[in-house]
């Protein structure tokens, strides 16, 4: 990998720039004026994980939320605004958590290292390790256990959204909104369904989520 400088960058976005409007005069013009993207993606900070580019979405085609260990709080305000307004004014018919094996985050939680503020922020992954201590126990090795916290933080994640009001409300409107849970393999590029899609509220979320 080359190192490149702030000033490298700005000369690329000049290039970039350059070669849209290039392909077509009033891309800018269009991207400017409206945004309908379908998608919103809750993925982790990680650099080597980017959404767009992983996918081949294209700017202004997915709305994008990411934070150490791709983590959804219901008290988080910032994720809760991003999918607030995603579901409510853009209108996404698909959300999609996705993690990645090999997870710094997962991983500082699966070998408790105290790290100060990240230390609370990984706390329902901590969680999540306690309750399925015995599946996790039963892995031959620390990776093998790492890569299946990295899964089941997924589906932690993915049930925490599914519970959340904003997503109850939509459901009970009968918005068409479906949630994905996906983990994304550093060693070779690859996306996989983690099967726990849910295009309404969980059993136990009816009566009691839209408040
Ligand atoms: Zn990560």
């Amino acid at each position: 990998m080359t190192i490149k400088t702030p000033a490298d960058l700005l000369e690329e976005n000049v290039r970039w720039a350059d070669e849209r409007t290039s392909e077509d005069a009033d891309y800018f013009k269009h991207l400017s004026e409206l945004q309908t993207p379908d998608f919103l993606w809750i993925g982790c900070s990680d650099s080597r994980v980017p959404a767009n580019v992983i996918t081949g979405l294209a700017p202004g085609e997915v709305f994008v939320h990411r934070n150490v260990a791709n983590i959804v709080y219901t008290a988080d305000l910032n994720c809760m605004s991003v999918v607030q307004f995603a579901v409510e004014s853009l209108k996404v018919k698909h959300i999609i958590i996705c993690g990645h094996y090999g997870c710094g985050g997962v991983k500082a939680a699966l070998e408790d290292a105290s790290d100060g503020l990240v230390e609370h922020w990984l706390e329902p992954v901590r969680d999540l390790k306690r309750v399925h201590r015995s599946e996790l126990d039963q892995l031959s090795d620390h990776a093998s256990r790492l890569d299946r916290l990295c899964e089941l933080n997924v589906k932690a994640q993915v049930d925490a959204l599914c519970h959340s009001p904003i997503l109850n409300r939509a459901w009970e409107r009968e918005q068409d909104l479906t949630v994905h849970g996906w983990i994304y393999g550093l060693k070779n590029g690859r996306l996989r369904d983690l099967e726990c899609t849910r295009s309404g509220p969980p059993a136990d979320a009816r009566s009691s989520g839209a408040s």
